[in-house]
């Protein structure tokens, strides 16, 4: 599967917001976005009044930018939310939210979905007791999430997880910091997850 291999902030800046993909330097003030830098290219400081669609079109950029997925895999996912019983929307973000990759950065294990990405991918967790490499695998209440017992793989969780010390994971998930581990405990609420993006619009779109 292609990945994309540009510049980070500049999807941020593309998007016009913060999309919180590269950790500590997002709240800081070396931030692109909150340097108030244009939309990359020769237009990027063109605005003009965008059309439905276009709305459309860049809320479903951000919402898959965000969660760092391609445009096929995402075309998938929202497929999948939509066979469901159900408000698509609000399966679409339960979805996304019980993605391994952003559980494992959500229980504070990565500093951003992309490194949690890779964390995933390095062969660093395990879930439910078994060795887990794949981001996009969706998780289920129940299910627990833990750094393997390697000391590679404890030390880079570690400097993280120091990091966030004081912080509370998410009220959907439990974390024993100590055992470098975390357990679903149910699926969250679309007003839980709150998302940045109108995902009525991203509905919208795909279901054209
Ligand atoms: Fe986006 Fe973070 Fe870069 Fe700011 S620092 S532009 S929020 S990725």
């Amino acid at each position: 599967m292609g990945r994309y291999l540009g510049g980070v902030c500049r999807q941020c800046r593309r998007e016009g917001m913060k999309l919180f993909l590269k950790g500590d330097r997002c709240n800081m003030s070396k931030c692109a976005v909150e340097q108030g830098r244009a939309a990359p290219g020769m237009h990027g400081m063109r605005r003009s009044k965008a059309s439905d669609y276009a709305q459309q079109f860049r809320e479903k950029q951000r919402l898959r930018r965000m969660y760092g997925m391609q445009d096929g895999q995402f075309r998938v996912f929202f497929e999948k939310a939509a066979r469901h019983k159900g408000v698509t929307g609000d399966i679409l973000l339960q979805m996304l939210e019980m993605r391994l990759d952003n559980l494992a950065f959500r229980l504070g294990y990565a500093a951003s979905r992309r490194a949690a990405r890779q964390f995933v991918l390095h062969e660093h967790v395990n879930v439910n007791g078994r060795k887990a490499t794949i981001p996009s695998m969706i998780l289920k209440k129940g299910d627990v999430i833990e750094v393997r017992d390697r000391p590679a793989s404890r030390s880079l969780a570690k400097r993280t997880l120091d990091a966030n010390e004081g912080k509370d994971v998410k009220p959907w998930l439990t974390l024993d910091r100590a055992g470098f581990r975390g357990e679903v405990i149910r699926i969250p609420s679309r007003d839980e997850i709150a998302p940045i993006v109108n995902e009525q619009l991203v509905v919208e779109l795909c279901s054209k």
